[in-house]
């Protein structure tokens, strides 16, 4: 449960932050608030104290900026740069554990070469969401010995920049990716070997997300399987993936304990704040997301996993 006196240590995200145009059997969206930091830096606010990193356009709508101020979020690392904002476009089908990519358009992200503020420097928890690798790794290189490094990342950079994805990896205390991504970066059909191999690569932390499906925690002493929320409905499920990363890292960040046993709390809270995001399209349920709603849902996975011997 959320205790009042928990250490609350501030988190640092760097991520995409972009426009997204999303079709889904159940409506479509155009050029909507989206990207990684977005949904994980909403979501670890939550719990923790925000500071986020990444790039913007001078299209970039003023108002979004409105909706992390009012979660308190630092924006002090956000750059603005001549040129348009990061935009991606996709679409699902009825599977809505694939999202298919019609368009990537990195725009200021290409050339962006994120300068991490002063005040930043000392954040014990960092949030290396999915962006270029060269960039999380440009991250790491400014922060001065944090406790605790997550990194996300997805098809695009292990097609197109394989060995510093590896590099990540290398570098991280925890590593987290979907199923597909597991599976395409260790060449195996087993996300038990697939995340045994991320272990062998250096971090202590893998979490393997499955959609609806739920997600797999490896560490070298410990397993778990947290399924995800069931929904009778789900209208758009993008950024349910950075949504869930950014409530683990939030939740950890918000106890200051990276033990086995929070990790796995951390995992649940993270699937629960997932299933508030594939409610609506972009950030929409997410942004008015209160702790009540939370608790009520994280209860409820506690009993509907318990069971007897
Ligand atoms: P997910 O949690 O996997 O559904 O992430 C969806 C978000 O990832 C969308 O809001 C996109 O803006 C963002 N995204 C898509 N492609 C990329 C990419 N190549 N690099 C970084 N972010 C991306």
């Amino acid at each position: 449960m959320l205790r009042p006196n928990a250490p609350h240590q501030p988190l640092m995200i760097v991520g995409s932050i972009g426009l997204d145009t999303i079709d889904t059997p159940f409506g479509t969206a155009e050029e909507v608030l989206g990207g990684a930091a977005c949904y994980s830096s909403v979501a670890a606010s939550l719990f923790s104290q925000v500071r986020m990193v990444g790039v913007i356009g001078d299209d970039f709508p003023e108002e979004h900026l409105a909706v992390f101020r009012t979660r308190n979020i630092d924006l002090a690392g956000i750059q603005r740069c001549a040129g348009p904002t990061f935009r991606w476009s996709g679409y699902y089908e009825y599977d809505m554990n694939q999202a298919h990519t019609l368009a990537t358009h990195l725009n200021v992200m290409a050339d962006f070469s994120p300068t991490i503020p002063e005040s930043y420097h000392q954040t014990p928890y960092v949030f290396l969401a999915n962006i270029d690798p060269d960039l999380q790794l440009s991250v790491l290189e400014q922060v001065r010995k944090p406790e605790f490094v997550m990194a996300d990342t997805m098809n695009f950079w292990i097609e197109g920049k394989r060995d510093r994805v590896l590099e990540v990896i290398s570098r991280v205390d925890a590593v987290t990716m979907n199923d597909a991504e597991a599976r395409q970066l260790c060449n195996t059909a087993s996300l038990v070997v697939a995340g045994r191999q991320l272990l062998g690569m250096g971090p202590r932390l893998v979490i393997i997300k499955k959609g609806e499906h739920g997600a797999l925690m490896f560490t070298r002493n410990d397993y778990f399987v947290a399924p995800s929320f069931p929904l009778e409905e789900v209208k758009d499920p993008t950024g349910a993936g950075d949504t869930f990363a950014g409530g683990v890292l939030g939740y950890l960040a918000f106890s200051d304990d990276s033990s086995d046993a929070n990790i796995r709390r951390a995992i649940v809270y993270g699937s629960v704040l997932a299933s508030y995001t594939v409610e609506d399209f972009s950030l929409r349920r997410l942004i008015d997301l209160e702790a009540g709603e939370v608790m009520l849902r994280y209860a409820e996975m506690q009993r509907m996993t318990l069971f007897t011997a």
